[in-house]
């Protein structure tokens, strides 16, 4: 076969029908009823003990750090009152070695030292008092309230959340495995290390980054129309939702404000449809789960989110380098009989190691409609690709564009189902008015067209349609965990 047929073949098995779509959004809309009954089911629906959405006029300087996946940020926000804020900010890669460390001590304490490090460069007034202290007290508490800042931690892990400020770790996702940490409250955890430090710091709120993402949004969207949905397409994939208390059939165990009638609920969509009742099912796709550390978990996600996008095009790619037949990367003046030296990809390159294509050059490719494709070749020769040829280019550009494509489709399964959850399309209260969504993540931010791509899907879906579709508003919510944080933390203070 031509490297251009079998192009194709590969690109239509990543095709994602009108019809698979309106599937999916039923079956989401099952599993998100299933959640709010019971514990235990696909989707979590986990509420989040916030039972509103900020309007903007919210004010006052807060902390909050963000533990999401690749990065951990530290950032103070002030609250202006008026829809806007002013950050600083900072952010440092989490080392691998931590994602899968020993106890979750060597994780949290390297946390704290990070906050520490930003109190010293960004508030170092407040630090050098607080220094001076030191001396004599060796507790937070020995702070005067006011000089406390009050934190939100986002924290993108399913937990099982008791309470503003409390929740237990139910599993890691996203490449993390510290099993110590696994029902130890990572409040707690965070709070002992930060003591340990003697910083003027208290844990207010413990924050979901799409609950983070919804109430900064909710913060500063324009006009005035509330959030409905927060949600992350970045290293992993998740959203948050407000949704009418009497819906949340489970029992919750902590206090919370019952007079406003809603409930923030947390998804974990990561885990939507786990058992492939309507999610694709490629032999890429179960190669990418088999070598996973979570095998049989989080289906949706690896099938949508910054983290195995990429890799998913690697395993491709790695096939079709694999198969003797077909051109794609390969030297043409080679006869060996390992595969690898027929290739002209250098030995070293990280194409041939796990993780090894960040969907960073997705975006690349999407991005470059030049007839040469000149940016995605230098792209590949900077992963030790030698010389690409056009058609090497137009192959990578095809397959990588089909699985953005299938990834956006089905994101606009979730956005969907959540809308159609919420019945704001319908409701007359909000007759004509938007339907405001929460993003934020580098996929929906950095990849070319993908939210074109889920508005191409929206208008598809029952129920929604090309008129719900246009009503829809999908925007970034920029900053969203940290002043999202910080809004939670400040709600969490005036419970204290
Ligand atoms: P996090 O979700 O960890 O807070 P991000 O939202 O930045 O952080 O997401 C990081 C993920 O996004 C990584 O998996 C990375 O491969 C992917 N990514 C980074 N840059 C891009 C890009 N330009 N296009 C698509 N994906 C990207």
């Amino acid at each position: 076969m031509t490297l251009e047929a079998e192009t194709k073949a590969v690109v239509a098995k990543f095709d994602y029908t009108d019809e698979d779509v309106n599937k999916a959004v039923k079956e989401f809309l099952r599993q998100m009823g299933e959640g709010l009954e019971k514990d235990g089911t696909s989707l979590s629906q986990i509420p989040t003990y916030v039972t509103g959405v900020p309007n903007g006029t919210e004010k006052g300087l807060y902390m909050a750090v963000d533990l999401g996946g690749t990065n951990f940020r530290v950032c103070s926000i002030h609250l202006n009152g008026d829809t806007t804020f002013n950050l600083t900010y900072s952010k440092v890669a989490i080392p691998r070695e931590l994602m899968v460390a020993k106890t979750a001590q060597e994780l949290f304490a390297f946390l704290a030292k990070q906050i520490e490090v930003f109190l010293q460069t960004h508030h170092e007034e407040h630090f050098e008092k607080h220094k001076r202290r030191r001396l004599t007290v060796s507790t937070p508490e020995g702070f005067r309230d006011e000089e406390v800042f009050r934190l939100g931690f986002t924290f993108s892990f399913p937990v099982q959340q008791i309470g503003i400020n409390k929740g237990t770790l139910i599993r890691w996702t996203k490449g993390f495995d510290i099993p110590d940490a696994i029902g130890k409250d990572v409040c707690a955890l965070l709070q002992v290390e930060i003591d340990k430090l003697h910083l003027p710091v208290r844990v207010a709120a413990l924050v979901n980054d799409t609950v983070g993402t919804l109430m900064a949004r909710s913060y500063s969207a324009p006009g005035k129309t509330s959030t409905v949905l927060g949600a992350i397409f970045g290293t992993g994939t998740n959203g948050a939702y407000v949704e009418k208390l009497e819906n949340v059939k489970k029992p919750m165990a902590g206090e919370y404000d019952k007079s406003t009638g809603l409930m923030v609920v947390n998804t974990e969509w990561g885990s939507f449809d786990n058992q492939l009742n309507v999610l694709p099912n490629t032999t890429w796709d179960i190669q990418l789960d088999k070598d996973s550390v979570n095998p049989g978990i989080q289906m949706y996600e690896k099938r949508v989110s910054g983290m195995f996008l990429g890799e998913i095009l690697r395993l491709v790619v790695l096939d079709l380098l694999k198969n003797p037949n077909i051109s794609l990367f390969k030297d043409e003046n080679s006869s060996s009989n390992d595969w690898r030296s027929t290739t002209n990809i250098g030995e070293k390159s990280s194409i041939y190691a796990q993780w090894g294509l960040d969907t960073a050059i997705m975006s690349v490719a999407a991005a470059d409609n030049t007839p040469e494709l000149v940016t995605l070749r230098q792209a590949l020769e900077a992963l030790d690709v030698y010389s690409p040829s056009l058609e090497d280019a137009q192959a990578f550009k095809a397959i990588a564009g089909a699985v953005g494509r299938r990834a956006a489709r089905l994101s606009a399964v979730a956005i969907a189902a959540v809308v159609l959850q919420t019945n704001t399309l319908t409701d007359p209260e909000n007759e004509g008015e938007p339907v405001d969504i929460g993003v934020d993540g580098s996929l929906v931010e950095h990849y070319p067209y993908f939210r074109d791509m889920i508005y191409e899907a929206l208008r598809v879906i029952e129920g929604v349609g090309e008129e719900g579709a246009k009503r829809i508003r999908i925007g970034i919510a920029k900053d969203g965990s940290g002043v999202g944080a910080a809004l939670i933390a400040l709600v969490a203070a005036g419970m204290e």
